[in-house]
């Protein structure tokens, strides 16, 4: 026996679990369990990518300052009040690092995405768990929450598995009824696939304790490369600055994403294809009686009668090469989560539970 110890409260850490990429006898599988981009990345970011190789041996910029420029040109923001880190799971981690610590209370929702309580305890804070209602964040129940010790509220909009979304109102009603010692985290990993969204940039202009975060895994297609930055007020950012590696980004990293950001008509591109087919996938998901709410994001939630119907219709999907993800961990054990894919990709989803619906009812 080892005596080696963890610290306290390591070993109550839940291990993430991440998308499966295999299947069992299938060698061509349809991978929809990661809300991974159906069409890769920009080409321009692959170009660049490959061009860094010339100059593996050179350390990387410690100040990322290159890509954010290329990120404020962008969104038409201030460089130096952007961070950038190892995907926005990084810029998390920076976040719940520097701003909470042992026994302050960070709060999360109930179908909130699984890193957040995950980031509280590895710094040794209480994730408080509040409720949702029918699978939306509820604003009331998070400001009920609050007490002196909380010192986190995470919020994902559009939401992780849920695909809903506060409106602007909403948002700034949160922001409005928090005490100033409580920092926002405004998660916007699936900003650019919700219409008109800014991501939390005007909130953040507004209001000293909000940051947001965003990431380059989503509509820019670069999951693998690992990619995301904040912004914030001037003063968050410094404080993240110091708790930041400085290499934290590799070369290669920085110049796909400078590429990916400046592509514009890749990105809207992605963004017009994945709303054409998220409509597509909800209305005959609707038709096949299986619950499937208003997403904002690039996958959504199917809801089945119970968790029995769902595990059956996760065995049909991969019987058939398709992997898709059970969200029983988000406390929705009658739900998938279902990536929306390319037209071929959403055709076979469509096929399968057609087949698997009519069976059963
Ligand atoms: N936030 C949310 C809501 C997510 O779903 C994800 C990815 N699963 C992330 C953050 C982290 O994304 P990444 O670290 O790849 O930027």
């Amino acid at each position: 026996m080892t005596q080696i110890i963890p610290q306290p409260g390591i070993m109550d850490i839940a291990l993430y679990v991440s998308g499966e990429s295999r299947l069992p006898g299938h060698d061509d599988v349809l991978k929809l369990s990661s809300n991974e981009n159906p069409l890769g990345c920009s080409d321009a970011a692959r170009a660049a990518y490959a061009a860094a190789a010339a100059d593996l041996h050179r350390y990387p910029s410690t100040d990322h300052i290159a890509l954010r420029r290329a990120i404020g040109d962008v969104h038409g923001l201030d460089p130096d009040r952007i961070i950038c880190g190892v995907g926005s799971d990084e810029v998390l981690q920076f976040v719940t690092h520097a701003f909470a610590g042992a026994g302050d209370e960070v709060i999360t929702t109930e179908h909130g995405f699984s890193m957040y309580p995950i980031l509280a305890r590895m710094v040794g804070a209480v994730p408080v768990t509040v409720p949702e209602m029918d699978r939306r964040i509820d604003v009331d129940a998070i400001l009920c929450a609050v007490t002196d010790r909380t010192r986190i509220v995470f919020i994902a909009n559009p939401a992780n598995p849920t695909g809903t979304m506060l409106t602007p109102d909403e948002v700034q009603r949160l922001v409005d009824g928090l005490p100033p010692h409580v920092l926002l985290v405004h998660d916007g990993a699936y900003t650019e696939f919700a219409a008109g969204a800014d991501g939390g940039v005007s909130l953040v202009d507004r209001h000293p304790n909000v940051i947001m975060t965003r990431t380059f895994s989503k509509i820019h297609g670069l999951g693998g490369l690992r990619i995301g930055w904040g912004y914030a007020a001037g003063e968050i950012i410094d404080v993240l600055n110091r708790i930041r590696q400085p290499f934290n980004l590799s070369n290669a990293q920085m110049a796909a994403a400078e590429a990916a950001i400046r592509d514009t008509t890749f990105r809207d591109h992605c963004a017009d294809l994945n709303a054409r087919m998220r409509d597509r996938l909800r209305q005959s998901l609707i038709q096949m009686g299986i619950g499937c709410d208003e997403s904002h994001a690039n996958f959504v939630l199917a809801r089945f009668i119970d968790p029995a119907e769902a595990e059956a219709a996760d065995a049909a999907l991969r019987a058939d090469g398709i992997l898709v993800r059970r969200v029983a961990g988000y406390g929705l054990p009658a739900a998938l989560r279902i990536t929306v894919g390319d037209e071929d990709g959403v055709t076979r989803v469509i096929d399968c539970l057609g087949l698997f619906m009519a069976d059963r009812r």
